[in-house]
């Protein structure tokens, strides 16, 4: 690190602070020790963001005004020339005095976060490595957000919050509970200690939400959802959001797994699709890429994303290109269905998701 780099750096001492927003002229509130997309999208404004943990470039704004500061080096993703124009990841800074920033807010659906401890109440083993857990709060919450919209939680000593989809929509989830569908990641450090055997129940967690902007946006056109391993958490939520909703949408699913060991939620899905607006309709495909050929199966196999592209676009000569994408799960499935969904038409900006990143990917 230089110098110049080493004083931008190191400089200043974070400070309360009030940044307000051009053009739209809004005003966000910030703490010392959050930082500033925090802080915007706690206050339920639209600040564009994607990873939270400075690896993409989606928060950048501009600083007009004032002073903040970096908690990490951002060098690797702003050029030189954009950090000394004042550019700056809102991710990854502090203020450090009241700032004029230049940011084009969108007009996605925020809610304002909150912020609630809690403790494990309930885990359950729904395959090998996917768990469903139940963190309850000692007293009711408000369940504010909208189906298929994530929250962090965190524990002492964590390095910083981990991001999982609500698996529940908010209206079925009982006043003071959270339900979660979380993968197990070998080595990784917080799944690690929640699949620990020897966890402490004591633990306290905290659930901060909601944030995203996967939600189901409104128009009348089919809908195509497809979920990899745990990405189910929120199409489950966002699908239950469409029944108790009754909307009026055909609907597509298509739940990609390894092996019918790796299924899960079989039952729920079932029931969603039963209740769902009678006038339309709803088909769920599991698709398994790793089951024995022999085995009794006699559903979909292959990948999810080839299964929609030949087995139904092409099989029906179907005309999706008006229809909508939603996906999630593993950033490979997510990449791979834009690149089938596109190709037939689906328009970028009608294809919506959450890539399950994970330190890997900083
Ligand atoms: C919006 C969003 C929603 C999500 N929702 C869900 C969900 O509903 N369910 C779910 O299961 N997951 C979800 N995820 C993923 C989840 O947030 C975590 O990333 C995941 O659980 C791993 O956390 P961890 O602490 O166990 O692993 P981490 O500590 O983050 O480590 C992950 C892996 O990376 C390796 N690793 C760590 N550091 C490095 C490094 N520097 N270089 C290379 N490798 C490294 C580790 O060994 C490990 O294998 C979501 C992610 C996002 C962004």
């Amino acid at each position: 690190m230089n110098i110049y780099k080493y004083l931008w750096f190191f400089g200043n001492k974070p400070k309360d602070g009030t940044m307000t927003l051009l053009p739209s002229n809004k005003k966000v509130f910030v703490k010392s020790n959050q930082s500033i997309l925090n802080a915007a999208l706690e206050q339920g404004l639209d600040w564009p963001h994607d990873c939270k943990f400075g690896s993409c470039s989606s928060c950048m704004g501009k600083v007009l005004k004032g002073k903040i500061k970096p908690t990490s080096d951002y060098s690797q993703v702003l050029t030189k020339e954009e950090i000394d124009d004042g550019y700056f990841l809102a991710c990854q800074a502090r203020p450090v005095m009241d700032c004029e920033i230049e940011v084009d807010l969108g007009d996605l659906v925020r809610v304002p976060a909150i912020k609630n401890n809690a403790l494990i109440s309930e885990t359950e083993m729904l395959t090998s490595d996917i768990m469903r857990v139940v963190l309850q709060t000692d007293q009711n919450v408000e369940h504010a957000g909208l189906p298929g919209m994530w929250a962090e939680l965190s524990i002492d000593g964590l390095d910083r919050p981990r991001s999982y989809s609500y698996a529940a929509a908010p209206k079925n989830e009982k006043p003071n509970e959270f339900t979660f569908f979380i993968r197990k990641v070998p080595g990784g450090k917080f799944t690690e200690w929640l699949f620990g055997s020897n966890r402490d129940m004591s633990q306290q967690v905290t659930v901060n939400g909601p944030f995203g902007s996967f939600y189901l946006r409104e128009k009348q056109s089919p809908i195509v959802c497809i979920a990899g391993g745990s990405g189910l958490a929120p199409i489950k939520a966002l699908l239950e959001g469409g029944v108790l909703d009754q909307v009026k949408r055909d609907v597509v699913f298509l739940f990609g797994a390894r092996t019918q060991e790796d299924l899960y939620c079989v039952k729920e899905i079932k029931e969603l699709k039963d209740k769902w607006n009678k006038d339309y309709k709803f088909d769920f495909i599991p698709v398994l890429n790793m089951e024995p050929e022999d085995s009794d199966w006699k559903g979909g196999r292959g990948l999810v994303t080839d299964y929609f592209e030949n087995e139904i676009i092409k099989k029906d000569n179907l005309d999706v290109s008006d229809w909508q994408g939603y996906l999630c799960g593993p950033p490979p499935m997510i990449d791979a269905a834009c690149v089938v969904l596109e190709k037939h038409g689906i328009k970028s900006d009608e294809i919506f998701y959450d890539k399950f990143t994970d330190s890997r990917d900083l």
